[in-house]
């Protein structure tokens, strides 16, 4: 199955889309304010692995590459950074992509297909 992201605040569902939110009633985009009350809560109930998966399903979707999903450190420890947002990288935090060994960003983005 396919990871999900999904969060209520003031009694309304919404869902992390891998690139933003958007209620999961009418699936429109909510004002910033309450996009940043959001993303607190993400890191508040530590959900920020959760969202970078479901952000990473994204990406490979759009490049469509199929999802076999990620995995812990393997190898050696690597320090890097997302060759597509520059954001660093570190996979003793980080998880990696099973296709690709890449280490996953914030972003969703991996090596697949760079
Ligand atoms: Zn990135
Ligand atoms: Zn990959």
């Amino acid at each position: 199955m396919e990871p999900e992201l999904t969060l209520e605040l003031d009694g309304r569902a919404y869902a992390w889309t891998g690139e933003g939110w958007c209620a999961a009633a009418d699936h429109i985009q909510p004002p910033a304010a309450i996009a940043q009350r959001l993303n607190a809560l993400v890191r508040e109930l530590n959900l920020e692995r959760q969202q970078r998966l479901v952000s990473h399903v994204r990406y490979l979707q759009e490049i469509g590459v199929p999802y076999r999903g990620v995995q812990a450190r393997r190898g050696c420890v690597r320090v890097t950074y997302c060759w597509r947002c520059k954001h660093d990288l570190d996979n003793r935090f980080d998880d990696e992509c099973i296709s690709c060994g890449w280490i996953l960003c914030g972003c969703g983005a991996c090596g697949c297909r760079h």
